[in-house]
């Protein structure tokens, strides 16, 4: 009989259900983790809102992960460069390589792709991170890490702080001098501000919330030059100040508000460009100033995770310890309490306000 294993699964919406599901057998190319901790995503608590009908249920919600191999076909070990026991992140999506998109070299569109959004009604059933153990399916995007960096560190790389090199860096072409305002002080408020640092950007400004507060200390250490609390200060007039009139060079929108993705326009200066980061959920419609936009030439630039370049660039990181990025994990909670977290995460809770919350196997 096959060795089970426990997951947290979303069987409707606002309803998580811990369930039992058998460890898969493992074939040549493929692998099995061993889950250490999944970070909670600024996605997972819309998903299990309901928010987004691009998430079929049942499903084992968690990309943002660490682990050990426990398990690795011979060809998987190969192709990946890992053994039994190694700590590792995974891509969240794994491409076919062999559609359209993959062959254009985009593979986050891959029209085959498979991983953690897979519903788990389909086997090997275990896709998702919220659980004790996660399949690896053939494709998988493997990276070996330190066993020098603690988990909340290592929980990080493969989506927030990779999502704030290729969102701030590689999409929003930050570079030397910069002024980049950052509008938002969670988890990717957080990565964006160590990435514009990265890049020579200056000023560095972030925006939060009186609520936020305890937040704006810790943002200065990831390299904000300035904070700005925009329920008591005037946004517009303090960005203008800062940057002889002319406004933000690039706007990184992380605020997950509508509001705030309407007002990036405002701030940002002729011919500058506006990063839209935030999934606000399918029935939201954003009023966009769009005569702005045509008329200033303002570049509005959408993202979504990832790619290769900035995973590798955010190990680098992570393991170099020059920023304190294990203190973005503010909550840890154990697996079976994942609907708590969730809770938590969407702000549900009254008095908790996690930057990004854990789950911990
Ligand atoms: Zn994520
Ligand atoms: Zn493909």
């Amino acid at each position: 009989m096959a060795e089970k294993e426990w997951s947290a699964v979303l069987v409707a919406p606002n309803k998580i259900e811990m369930q039992q599901f058998d460890i898969p057998e493992i074939g040549p190319e493929e692998g099995l983790l061993k889950i250490e901790m999944c970070a909670v995503c600024g996605t997972d608590p819309k998903a299990y809102h309901g928010k987004l009908d691009w998430f079929k249920l049942p499903m084992i919600l968690g990309h943002e992960v660490v682990g050990r191999i426990a398990a690795v076909g011979e060809i998987a070990a190969r192709r990946w460069g890992v053994k039994k026991g190694d700590r590792v992140v995974a891509d969240s999506s794994q491409p076919c390589l062999h559609c359209y998109y993959c062959r254009m070299g985009m593979h986050r569109w891959c029209e085959n792709r498979v991983g953690w959004r897979v519903p788990c009604d389909v086997p090997p059933y275990i896709w998702g991170g919220y659980g004790e153990y996660q399949y690896l399916p053939p494709g998988s995007q493997i990276y070996k890490i330190s066993e020098s960096i603690s988990s909340e560190e290592a929980v990080l790389i493969n989506a927030v702080i990779a999502n704030g090199i290729q969102w701030v860096r590689l999409a929003g072409g930050a570079s030397i001098g910069d002024a980049v305002l950052i509008m938002g002080m969670g988890a990717q408020g957080m990565a964006a501000t160590i990435a514009a640092k990265e890049s020579g950007a200056s000023p560095i400004i972030v925006t939060g919330l009186t609520g936020d507060e305890p937040r704006f200390e810790l943002v200065k250490r990831f390299g904000a030059d300035y904070t700005i609390n925009a329920e008591k200060e005037d946004v517009l007039q303090v960005v203008g100040d800062l940057t002889d009139g002319r406004l933000a060079d690039i706007v990184v929108e992380v605020a997950g508000s509508p509001e705030v993705i309407a007002r990036t326009i405002d701030l940002v200066r002729v011919q500058g460009t506006v990063v839209c980061c935030s999934i606000v959920g399918s029935d939201v419609r954003v009023p966009l100033d769009t005569d702005k936009i045509a008329q200033r030439e303002i570049r509005f630039q959408g993202v979504f995770t990832n790619d290769h370049k900035a995973m590798r660039a955010a190990i680098k990181l992570v393991e170099s310890g020059k920023y304190p990025v294990g203190e973005i994990i503010s909550h840890r909670f154990p697996l079976h309490q994942a609907e708590e977290a969730l809770q938590a995460s969407g702000g549900d809770i009254p008095g908790i306000k996690p930057i990004r919350s854990a789950l911990v196997p």
